[in-house]
């Protein structure tokens, strides 16, 4: 088989500044350990998410130039409003100005003290706007998808069992929806399978609860369908993106993954009523229904991406690259999730760390390695993100240590992909060396995005 290649030419580019290790080692001391707080000026090679970082087309910088600011109806939000209609079925659609705008809007109406939201494995602000409107959520992978090492084809799965066991012993009252997250951003990138979606689908119609898709990354899911789930070879993406989204009654989307686009969201549903709700709030917090927070240039690029996303020859490219460094370092004997997820390639801190205990944030340790030695900008998925503190502020460690290495869509070519391999191969044979690290100050929600670490002797 032929290599792979790039499915785009490159029109225009930035530079990479490059830097050496001792300037990296003062510049992550001075950012308290935590690869969030660094100037992105400093990082040559940053894959600290695949959000809002994207490389648009020049379809989609030609779009801009189309879109119409005008502040009550226009023309780009129609074309906006078509596409998601287009691709997702629902009948009313919401701009928001990213993902958790829609969450935070639509959580504020149905959360509340006592509410609970089960999902495959919410996503950190999924997560932390369930619980700031006092209901909590519930994670329910599947069992395979609590194993990095173990290859499965559908890691992101909602365990059935769990969720037919929760119903049958609390009953469905209290459950405001159930959220499919696909991909499992925060379980590897991991897909779900249609089977899943399906069988969630029904057991949530039986029992009168919501399902609502975290449609992020819907096209990546989708091609992961059409490649492993029988029945599904001779379909295009548009195609199961339709059937996927036909099991829903909602779902947010952040623009800022599979739409190409640099800023930007949506909400969309069925549910007319709720709508009236959820434009309520939309008015006071983003802006009128026609614009939602978004200038009318982003709702034509946002148009254009959710159908650029949809190309095969885009996604064969995309899940390649990830498909190709995970082998690499597997090769090597780093310790990787298996299989290659869909946006991003995962570290399993904990095995390639064992050294340093959880309560030290291994994840952590290993991110600020890929920095100091060769210039990457990884982000811990961990207990750093996801840990919690017991009634004796003992930490409640994540279930899994993980470093997420996100490649944004369309930005690196293969050679860049290489030298992440060449680092990540040297840090992993120098191991021994790296230590393990303490929080010295910490926010209540989201801790990871601003808290401050120093190294442990
Ligand atoms: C990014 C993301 C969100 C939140 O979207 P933002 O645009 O960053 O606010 C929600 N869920 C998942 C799965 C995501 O990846």
């Amino acid at each position: 088989m032929k290599t792979i290649i790039e499915p785009f030419r490159i029109k225009s580019v930035e530079p990479i500044h490059f830097n050496d290790e001792t300037y990296r080692q003062s510049a992550i001391e001075q950012a308290h350990y935590n690869t969030f707080l660094l100037h992105s000026n400093d990082v040559m090679i940053d894959l600290l998410t695949d959000s809002g970082t994207s490389a648009m087309s020049a379809a989609q910088w030609a779009g801009m130039m189309l879109g119409d600011e005008s502040y009550a109806g226009s023309p780009s939000f129609y074309k906006f409003e078509s596409a998601v209609k287009d691709i997702t079925g629902m009948s009313i659609v919401i701009p928001t100005h990213q993902g958790r705008a829609a969450e935070k809007i639509l959580f504020s109406i149905l959360g509340a003290q006592g509410k609970v939201f089960i999902s495959n494995t919410l996503f950190d602000t999924t997560r932390a706007n369930i619980e700031f409107s006092g209901a909590t959520g519930i994670d329910m992978i599947c069992e395979e998808g609590k194993h990095p090492s173990i290859a499965a084809p559908f890691k992101g799965n909602l365990d059935i069992k769990l969720l037919e066991n929760y119903i049958a012993d609390h009953g469905s009252s209290q459950i405001a929806m159930v959220i499919i997250t696909v991909t499992n951003n925060s379980g590897g990138g991991q897909p779900v399978s249609m089977d899943n979606i399906r069988k969630v689908h029904h057991i949530c119609k039986k029992h009168g609860i919501l399902m609502y898709i975290d449609a992020c990354r819907f096209a990546e899911n989708c091609y992961f369908i059409q490649q492993r789930e029988a029945g599904y070879e001779h379909k295009d993406i548009k195609a199961i993106a339709n059937e996927m989204f036909s099991y829903a009654d909602g779902c947010t989307m952040s623009a800022k993954k599979d739409a190409f686009a640099n800023i930007g969201g949506f909400l969309a549903m069925h549910d007319s009523n709720l709508a009236i709700q959820c434009r309520n709030l939309l008015v006071i917090t983003e802006g009128f229904p026609t614009y939602g927070g978004l200038a009318g240039r982003d709702l034509e690029a946002i148009a254009i991406g959710l159908y650029e996303v949809l190309d095969p020859h885009y996604l064969h490219y995309r899940i390649r690259s990830i498909e190709y460094l995970t082998q690499k370092l597997h090769d090597a004997g780093v310790p990787v999730m298996l299989p290659a997820g869909g946006h991003a390639v995962y570290l399993d801190a904990k095995a390639f760390l064992d050294q340093i205990p959880p309560n030290q944030y291994p994840g952590q340790a290993l991110v600020c390695a890929l920095y100091t030695k060769g210039g990457i900008r990884a982000v811990e998925i961990g207990s750093l993100m996801f840990g919690k503190y017991d009634e004796n502020n003992q930490l409640i460690p994540a279930p899994l240590e993980l470093v997420r290495l996100a490649i944004p869509r369309r930005v690196y070519t293969q050679s860049h992909i290489d030298y992440v391999a060449e680092v990540i191969i040297e840090v992993f044979q120098n191991r021994e060396s790296i230590q393990g690290l303490k929080i010295v100050e910490e926010a209540p929600l989201l801790r990871h995005f601003t808290a401050k670490l120093q190294p442990l002797p």
